[in-house]
């Protein structure tokens, strides 16, 4: 399989989705179902996320195995270092290389609910940029290395040009490139772009899209990672709410012109939180691949 950093020499942008580990066995195979047809859209690699929304750990190696193994896909497994010891750390990292993964998106993660006191000690590592440093000191240029990037500022850390200014520090520390946080207005994601250059951050920022399907999730999701519902996104959104259908065709609507300007702007790509389904990621990908 390929290392994300080589693909990168061969294209000038790239397309990919990012999955989550199920809960169930059922949905374990409903998601390889789902594989299947993503992978027939030939994207650059595939993600899956890590104990995000407490699914489980251990199934996100076994998916991008999978995505590799069976589709001939490259992979990207993401990590994160919240809960976990380095040795811990260094365990997974020796099953990610020994399952043939070399791509690593270094995340600190967020504390589980039933876990909301957990305070980092010196077993621990405590930011994304500590994972960064950890995974060169301890492999070397093995891995190709991603990191989130919030065109917005961090939950945590709204002052935009503080959060820049730690997601430098992630660069600084082996980080290869970006991908970003969910966002709506393009304005964000440029003026980001903008503020890492400023800092001489020159690597490949990929703006992560999120296919609105139903409103009130939405919302949901956005008051938990910080993202803005702007007001184009209420005016468009909040009329058709009870509209299951005129909602869908609406968030493939909103999300084709979104990733256009996008890609017309000069973003280096786009990458998909598919949510575990192929549409309408589909659809919207079809009509914006260059
Ligand atoms: C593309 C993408 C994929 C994701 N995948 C997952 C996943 O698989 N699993 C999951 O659980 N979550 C995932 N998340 C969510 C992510 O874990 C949370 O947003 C988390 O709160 C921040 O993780 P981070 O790696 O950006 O943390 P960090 O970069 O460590 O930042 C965490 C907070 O600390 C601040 N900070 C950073 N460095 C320093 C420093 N050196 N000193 C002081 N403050 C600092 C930041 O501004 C921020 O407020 C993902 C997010 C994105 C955008």
């Amino acid at each position: 399989m390929a290392k994300i950093k080589e693909i990168f020499q061969q294209k000038r942008k790239t397309y990919s989705f990012e999955l989550f580990p199920p809960k169930t066995e059922q949905g374990f195979q409903n998601l390889l179902h789902t594989i299947a047809e993503l992978a027939m859209l030939k994207p650059d690699f595939i993600s899956c996320t890590y104990g995000a929304g407490g699914g489980s750990r251990e199934k996100t190696l076994d998916v991008v195995t999978h995505i590799q193994d069976q589709h001939g896909i490259t992979g990207l497994a993401h990590l994160t270092c919240v809960l976990h010891t380095k040795e811990e750390i260094k365990n997974v990292l020796d099953a990610i290389q020994s399952r043939r993964i070399e791509n690593v998106l270094a995340l600190r993660g967020d504390l589980p609910k039933e876990n909301p006191d957990w305070k980092p000690g010196e077993n621990n590592l405590h930011y994304s940029n500590e994972l960064c440093a950890f995974i060169r000191q301890h492999f070397g240029d093995i891995f190709t290395i991603a990191v989130a990037g919030f065109p917005e500022g961090h939950l945590l850390c709204p002052d935009r040009d503080q959060d820049a200014q730690y997601l430098k520090k992630k660069i600084d520390a082996g980080a290869d490139f970006v991908i970003t946080q969910l966002f709506f207005d393009n304005q964000d994601y440029f003026n980001y772009v903008q503020r890492l250059r400023r800092l001489g951050v020159n690597n490949r920022i990929i703006p992560g899209i999120f296919p609105i399907t139903n409103y009130s999730n939405l919302l949901k999701f956005c008051s938990l990672c910080g993202a803005n519902v702007t007001s184009e996104i209420r005016q468009i959104f909040e009329p058709l709410q009870n509209d299951a259908e005129a909602t869908l065709q609406a968030g493939i609507d909103f999300a084709v012109r979104q990733c256009r300007a996008l890609l017309q702007g000069g973003a280096p790509g786009l990458h998909f939180y598919c949510m575990n389904k192929t549409s309408p990621t589909d659809k919207i990908f079809k009509a914006v691949r260059i």
